[in-house]
């Protein structure tokens, strides 16, 4: 027997070596899913309710195991463990109440109102149906948050699900497994571990819905293997988010708010700040605030509390620097950073002022701790600049003028639009996390994102004892009722008089026809 391919990896902020972990073959995802399909339908079939309480029991098993997981998290991003809880595990017990409520606003059954006199007896209703298998294909840079996003709904509509952690961050997939293990009925929860291969071949197992985060070429390729297998596919894919700072903001506020959305996670973030449009009047000012809290920063090097852990991957940190590099030789003024910390796969937090749209590190997406400050005439030239990209995930305008602000907002080409804010949503499940262009159409999270887990069911219910009049035969009364019937559409009191004895007449014409003998 040959021995299983292992994924190695290193902490990105130490380089020492991580414990090694198994890729799942071809024929154990097979019957992962397998076993998943079978304990599907017992999970189902129990009551909203036992669902509810098993996924807050599994949050909370999740915060009361929080050293565990964050050190596992730490270890494959070199994130600091503070950062991780914070990020990741403080607030789950929060979430996993507002995903129920969520979830019971979207799975409450819908009966719809039928017209008596039209539809007597029958009753109809729409009702949610678990999908069956759902597989949750995620990326690195918030390993267990990304996750939680659509686990949560996934298992409360009733699903077996099947998660495919980043190749970069399997042990913090093999944890929340782990814990799902103890929490909800074996084998209800898969895993599959592995890079692209073991991806694309999520794709082609026995699953019924596919959720990916991840890259933008990434998801094209999911999307297009979904649509061929005519299975839902929500995909949350890259951003190049726009803060847009206003002369009448509060400067102290905005320059640490901006900071912070930009530089969080090392701005590995989707939803990170990467441009900054600010008015000119107050540039000057703005920038050199920004640049204090960019300097006041401190990077990790491997122990002790930090603002700014490294990059997770060395890719990652090559597309840093040469976005950086890049804007430089345009023009870009750099006003801190631009540089390697020294310090594992570390990159100093970087401030840029006078960038353009020329300029990579403004077209595409840098994912890194690196803010690009363009200067505007105005909010208008900020909105028009800031909609001039291909992304569209968060949004965010900072002013005083909070009623502005929220108008201004409206009109950014995004998901989500902000007020003196940014990306905080994305920890709020009962709100849609959705994009459009390159960003991509799914919708993670809120009653919204229930189109991927469920299948509605229309479900209609006759006790009447009577045919319906418009069954056969064709005679005279059928065409006098076809007559009554427009006239009484068109608010005809007469005819909705004459038509008792007409349907009275054509059922028992139907039933004639019907009876024997
Ligand atoms: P990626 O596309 O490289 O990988 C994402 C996942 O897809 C991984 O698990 C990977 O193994 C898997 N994969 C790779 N090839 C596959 C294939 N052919 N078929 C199926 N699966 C395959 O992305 P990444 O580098 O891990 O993540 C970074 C990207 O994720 C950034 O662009 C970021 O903006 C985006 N992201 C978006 C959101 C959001 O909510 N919009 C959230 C987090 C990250």
């Amino acid at each position: 027997m040959s021995t299983p391919a292992m994924i190695e990896s290193t902490n990105p902020a130490t380089g020492a070596p991580l414990e090694p972990v198994p890729v799942t073959t071809p024929e154990e995802l097979a019957e992962r899913v397998a076993r998943a399909r079978r304990a599907q339908p017992a999970w189902a079939a129990r009551p909203l309710d036992e669902r509810a309480a098993l996924v807050r029991a599994l949050a909370r098993r999740l915060v009361e195991r929080q050293e565990e997981g964050a050190r596992i998290m730490a270890a494959e991003t070199g994130r600091g463990t503070t950062e991780c809880l914070m990020s990741e595990l403080v607030s789950l017990m929060t979430f996993a109440d507002m995903a129920v409520r969520a979830g019971r606003a979207a799975l409450a059954p819908d009966p719809v109102k039928l017209p008596r006199l039209e539809y007597p007896g029958k009753q109809a209703r729409i009702e949610p149906v678990a999908r069956g298998v759902v597989a949750i294909i995620a990326p690195w840079n918030y390993p267990l948050g990304n996750f939680m996003k659509s686990l949560l709904p996934a298992l409360l509509a009733g699903n077996a699900v099947l998660l495919k952690p980043s190749e970069h961050t399997p042990r913090t997939g093999a944890w929340l497994h782990a814990q799902c293990e103890a929490i909800f009925p074996r084998e209800l929860v898969a895993l599959a571990q592995g890079a692209g291969a073991v991806g694309a071949a999520v794709l082609e197992a026995d699953i019924d819905a596919v959720v990916f985060t991840g890259s933008v070429p990434t998801g094209r390729r999911v999307s297009a293997r979904a649509a061929e297998r005519l299975i839902p596919c929500s995909v949350e894919l890259g951003g190049k988010d726009a803060a847009i700072v206003l002369a009448d903001c509060d400067l102290e506020r905005t320059a640490a708010g901006v900071a912070y959305w930009g530089l969080h996670n090392a701005g590995q973030n989707c939803a990170a700040i990467e441009r900054v449009y600010v008015e000119e009047a107050i540039a000057d000012d703005f920038v050199a605030r920004l640049e204090q809290v960019l300097r006041s920063l401190r990077v990790s090097t491997g122990a002790g509390l930090s603002e700014l852990g490294p990059l997770q991957n060395p890719r990652q940190l090559e597309i840093v620097e040469a976005h950086v590099q890049e804007a430089l030789a345009q023009g870009a003024v750099l006003r801190c950073g631009g540089a390697r910390t020294g310090h594992g796969l570390g990159y100093q937090p970087t401030l840029l002022d006078r960038c353009d749209h020329r300029m990579q590190v403004v077209r595409e997406e840098t994912f890194g701790p690196v803010l690009a400050v363009i200067r505007v005439k105005n909010a208008e030239e900020a909105v028009r600049l800031a909609n001039d990209s291909p992304y569209g995930l968060n949004g965010s305008v900072w002013t005083r003028d909070v009623k502005r602000g929220e108008a201004l907002a409206r009109q950014l080409r995004v998901g989500v639009a902000l007020v003196n804010n940014h990306a905080i949503t994305g920890i709020l499940p009962e709100l849609p996390w959705t994009g459009v262009g390159e960003t991509g159409p799914g919708v993670a999270s809120s009653r919204y994102a229930y189109g991927t887990f469920v299948r509605r069911q229309a479900v209609f219910v006759d006790s009447q004892a009577d045919p319906d009049p418009w069954w056969f035969p064709a005679n005279e009364d059928l065409e006098a009722l076809s007559q009554r019937l427009v006239e009484r559409a068109l608010g005809s009191l007469p005819a909705t008089l004459k038509l008792l004895p007409l349907l009275k007449k054509r059922v028992k014409a139907i039933r004639a026809v019907a009876r024997r003998g």
